[in-house]
């Protein structure tokens, strides 16, 4: 398939090419022809003008009113050659990267949504056979209560994986069409210790550490949307920290002059390329290949972010973090979001 659209594109330059080439030797063609006709027709002139005796040599000819109108005639003919020459040219030029770049977009397109399907068959079927595996076990052997404990634990664990990846997927369908931030006076550092805790407890290899800096005023914000973003972005940072999920996780509140409210999610994890950090935040975009990442996921948290962020008319950025992983930074602004 790549092979073929490789020589379906470099069919389409050739042609294009050819057609650039084909032009330009029509001009040259039409510029000498044109200038072959203006000296027929000046000779015939200076013929016709001497024997009537309007002039006796060339000179004459050459400052004659007749001559004078020729040639103006012959230089806008041959300014108009040019000037088509070129508007074909910049039109053939502007529709190509147009074509170009709507092709371009249509292969990224496809890309993700092969993306797309491959990792959510994946991640709906492995929680999905490991919940029927346990099942089964415990229907067929008996096993001592802490064993079955255990079993069952790791089955709750699997359906909390397949509930996240449903509410996610629900949650970005919504932000299409029906999601409105169900505003309230949230107390940003409560909600992040909060979640922090929680995280702390269900990473044990992890630590996430809190700080904030000076004085935090409420936020007008929408509570659960506020938790998916902390959520998104601090599981990204064990999910991607390339350590078998040993990570230090650092989330940071502070001030960013007096109308704006930081937040900062720092990990030393992977990083992300530079020619991606737009890219992320799109919706299923991974970095990578889906037949060789290791992490699972849909590449819908980060989109699920920024809309939250968008609805609170804030900005979401990311940076490198020294000397190694990503620095998440989120503005939002505490009057009239
Ligand atoms: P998912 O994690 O399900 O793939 P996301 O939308 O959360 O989807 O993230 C999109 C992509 O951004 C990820 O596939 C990953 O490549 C990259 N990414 C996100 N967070 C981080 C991070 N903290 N460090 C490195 N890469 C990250």
């Amino acid at each position: 398939m790549e092979k073929q659209n490789i020589r379906i594109r470099l069919l389409s330059y050739l042609v294009i090419a050819y057609m650039i080439l084909a032009f330009f030797w029509w001009s040259i063609l039409l510029f000498n022809k044109n200038r072959d006709a203006f000296r027929a027709k000046s000779q015939l002139m200076k013929i016709e003008m001497i024997e009537h005796g309007e002039i006796n040599d060339n000179a004459q000819f050459l400052k004659s009113a007749q001559y004078t109108s020729l040639s103006k005639h012959y230089t806008r003919q041959e300014w108009m050659i040019v000037g088509e020459a070129i508007v074909f040219v910049i039109s053939l030029v502007l529709g190509v990267y147009f074509i170009n770049r709507g092709y371009n977009k249509e292969m990224i397109a496809s890309q993700q949504s092969r993306n797309f399907l491959l990792s959510i068959t994946h991640e709906l079927k492995s929680p999905i056979a490991s919940i029927r595996l346990v099942l089964e076990t415990l229907l067929k052997r008996e096993l001592p209560r802490e064993k079955t404990n255990q079993l069952q634990v790791n089955a709750l664990k699997e359906t909390e994986r397949l509930n996240t990846l449903v509410n996610n997927l629900l949650f970005s369908a919504k932000l299409e069409s029906t999601y409105h931030a169900n505003k309230e006076p949230l107390d940003l550092h409560e909600l992040l210790e909060e979640i922090i805790t929680k995280l702390n407890d269900k990473y044990p290899d992890a630590t996430f550490t809190f700080k904030q800096e000076g004085e935090m005023p409420y936020f007008q914000g929408d509570k659960m949307g506020m938790i998916s973003v902390a959520l998104n972005l601090l599981e990204n940072a064990v999910k991607y920290s390339g350590n078998g999920g040993k990570a230090n996780i650092e989330a940071h509140l502070s001030m960013q002059g007096d109308e704006q409210i930081k937040l900062e999610i720092k990990d030393q994890g992977v990083g992300i390329p530079e020619k991606e950090k737009k890219q992320i935040f799109r919706k299923f975009y991974r970095v990578g290949n889906e037949d060789t990442r290791t992490a699972k996921g849909t590449g819908l948290g980060l989109y699920i972010v920024d809309q939250i962020i968008r609805a609170h008319s804030g900005q979401i950025s990311v940076h490198d973090n020294v000397p190694k992983g990503s620095v998440f930074e989120i503005l939002l602004p505490i009057a009239g979001n």
